[in-house]
């Protein structure tokens, strides 16, 4: 029982002190030793773990808890508890697996496979799998996809994190989410209504086009990672900023072409891109408006094309600025 309390409480040691590296090695012996209490020091890891993180298993994609998770904050090893990624370097491929773009200092390891085809990504630390390592996919700016199993993690929030709001509307909101939450530095996005004149309305009475209300997406995000012209590029890119009361085969005017600022620089910056893009020969009907109280959409509605698997039918990328 006492070497149990002992392992017990150097396991909570370690949690501690597990940042700090290894200690170094003087000579052989003392080195093995080491070794072995470093093990020691390792959290236990259950057999659906140890699947992956020792024998280099890949978990079904989708499945992860990591996948489709936007919190701000460090993702460390589940082994070692050594910080590997940063929230901010998160962004969602589709690829069903968390992914970043960069890692932690030194604290992830490439491995080249044998027939170089990938390159796998172990923690530095503990030599713990964590996934494989992708480039030139042209994903991010970065060009660099972390492609990581979310059992190999453990996540740690951030405190008093950053974050900053932005409303855009432009038609079907199910298509206006799938772009803006692909972008890096977004927290979170919720679909909803802006823009009417009735108190919490629903889709059934936004779909009559006379309350007045835009198909919307409030986007939270931090400044830090992702800057608001970003965002309402991406915006503009997305969909086509020139169709007036409606958005592909979408008519009406829920589904109008608006952003709505929350401050003078938000207002600035929208008014000085449509600027832009009439100089490109745009005729733009994009509106930018003071933003009123957004309203969350149906259940149903959020995350709509990561919940059915589906593509957007009426917004697609095309480059404009
Ligand atoms: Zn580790």
């Amino acid at each position: 029982m006492k070497l149990i309390k002992r392992i017990i409480l150097l396991g909570f040691f370690f949690i501690l002190t597990a940042c700090q590296g290894k200690p170094a090695e003087k000579n052989n012996s003392l080195s093995t030793k080491q070794n072995q209490v470093d093990k020691d020091k390792y959290r236990k890891l259950t057999p659906e773990e140890e699947k992956v993180i020792i024998f280099k298993g890949t978990e079904y994609p989708g499945t992860g808890i990591y996948n489709n998770f936007k919190e701000p904050g460090t993702y460390r090893c589940k082994r070692c508890n050594t910080p590997l990624f940063n929230s901010k370097d998160k962004f969602n491929s589709g690829c069903g697996w968390p992914s970043f773009d960069d890692a932690i200092g030194n604290n992830v390891k490439e491995i080249p496979d044998a027939d170089g085809r990938r390159t796998e990504i172990v923690c530095n630390n503990c030599e713990a799998h964590l996934g494989h390592v992708f480039r030139g996919e042209q994903f991010t700016a970065k060009n660099t996809r972390h492609c990581v199993n979310s059992i190999s993690l453990v996540f740690e929030q951030e405190k008093d994190v950053k974050s900053d709001t932005a409303v855009f509307a432009s038609g079907c909101f199910w298509g206006t989410e799938y772009f803006l939450q692909q972008m890096k530095g977004v927290i979170d996005t919720k679909p909803g209504y802006i823009g009417g004149s009735v108190d919490n309305p629903t889709y059934k009475e936004v779909c009559t086009g006379r309350t007045g209300h835009a198909e919307a997406v409030r986007v939270i995000f931090n400044p830090d990672s992702v800057s608001y012209e970003e965002l309402a590029k991406i915006y503009f890119e997305t969909h086509d900023p020139t169709q007036i009361d409606g958005q592909g085969p979408d008519i009406g005017n829920q589904y109008r072409s608006e952003i709505f600022y929350f401050d003078e620089n938000q207002e600035k910056i929208a008014k000085d891109l449509i600027e832009q893009l009439k100089n490109k020969g745009l005729d733009v009907a994009t509106k930018v408006t003071k933003a009123s109280t957004f309203w969350v959409a149906e259940e149903y509605h959020q995350d709509y094309y990561i919940k059915t698997g589906k593509q957007p039918y009426c917004h697609r990328y095309t480059k404009r600025f």
